[in-house]
């Protein structure tokens, strides 16, 4: 059985890839150091603690399994934190993924699936951000995702590593069977927070700026549901594994919603009133972000399947209510 590392395989979209690659026939091992995962979302595979900064303890779990392949999420990955930290993500997402890298160079592990954002693409003025549209990241987050695509490329030289790019827009939703979903804390994410006040543990939505050249003023970002993003990965292992070499796609729904949106359709799925407060803008955010997704759908045969609003809205909803009771 082909054995695939996950690195922060206990958070929220290394839970839900897990979870694909089990159900595929894979043998998934997470490795995580619990900082933001939860034990409770490994339930599919083993569970080893550890940090990627951890030279000894990746090269011995390496050796232990002998991967073909990693999935690379584990990171820290708030763009208004790490505008507040940016050493702090330089030091995880930069200098702890070399350490991940020459770990399996060492392990002669060859295959990564690296976990990328849209944050690098910066503010771009386009309607929809292709894989070669510039990337001019606009905060220490998206600068430092940026960084490994760079390294990763260079890296390629020194062993022989292939690798698959995925720019993720923005994860939402939870499993459809609502085994697992998101759990953040604290949380920031506009999905988990609006659901909070529906259940009465928040009592409003801080609207982060309201006068954004977007037509009702407040920022536009592309929700994909996390298990279409999980199924990308799938199909990036399968690329590699057919040999086709390093590669880079953009993963959204391919579609944009204001916060404004977002809200309405969680009002219609709660039943909820949800309160809103207009705030200031949040330091590092873009005004707006949509992917193309022509390249992943073409050459992946990947398409989003679940990523309306309302099914995302919907998973969102019944795993908040699970795992409040
Ligand atoms: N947002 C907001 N209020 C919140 C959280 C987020 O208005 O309490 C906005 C945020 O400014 C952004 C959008 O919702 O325009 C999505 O933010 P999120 O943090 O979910 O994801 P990001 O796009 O930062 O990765």
């Amino acid at each position: 059985m082909t054995t695939v590392i996950v690195t922060g395989g206990a958070g929220y979209i290394g839970s839900h890839a897990a979870k694909l690659l089990e159900k595929a026939g894979y043998n998934p091992v997470v490795y995580d150091d619990l900082s933001t995962g939860h034990e409770w979302a490994v339930k599919w595979g083993p569970l080893e603690i550890g940090s990627i900064g951890d030279s000894e303890r990746l090269v011995g779990v390496m050796e232990r399994y002998k991967p073909d392949a990693v999935f690379h999420f584990a990171a820290q990955c708030l763009v208004g934190e790490s505008m507040q930290k940016p050493l702090s993500y330089y030091n995880k997402n930069v200098g702890e993924t070399i350490t991940l890298l020459q770990a399996m160079k060492q392990a002669r592990c060859h295959k990564l699936i690296f976990s990328s954002s849209c944050a690098t693409f910066g503010e771009p003025e386009v309607d929809l951000i292709t894989e070669d549209t510039i990337q001019q990241p606009i905060n220490p987050y998206g600068r430092s995702k940026l960084m490994i695509e760079t390294i990763l490329a260079d890296a390629e030289k020194e062993f022989p590593l292939n690798s698959v790019i995925l720019r993720y827009f923005n994860a939402a939703g939870g499993d459809p069977e609502a085994a697992i979903g998101e759990a953040h804390d604290p949380e920031t994410h506009i999905i988990p927070i609006i659901l909070q006040c529906a259940l009465g543990t928040r009592d409003k939505v801080n609207i982060y700026g309201d006068d954004y050249l977007t037509p009702d003023g407040t920022c536009i970002r592309d929700y994909i549901h996390v298990t279409d993003l999980a199924e990308a990965h799938l199909l990036a292992l399968k690329w590699l594994e057919a040999g086709k070499g390093s590669e880079h796609f953009n993963l959204g729904g391919g579609n944009g919603y204001s916060v404004y949106d977002v809200i309405e359709a969680c009002r219609k799925i709660t039943g909820h009133l949800i309160p809103t407060q207009i705030c200031p803008r949040r330091e590092g955010d873009p005004s707006k972000l949509i992917a193309s997704v022509a390249k992943a759908k073409k050459s992946l045969c990947w398409s989003p399947k679940m990523s309306d609003i309302s099914t995302i809205v919907a998973d969102a909803w019944r795993w908040a209510q699970k795992s409040s009771a």
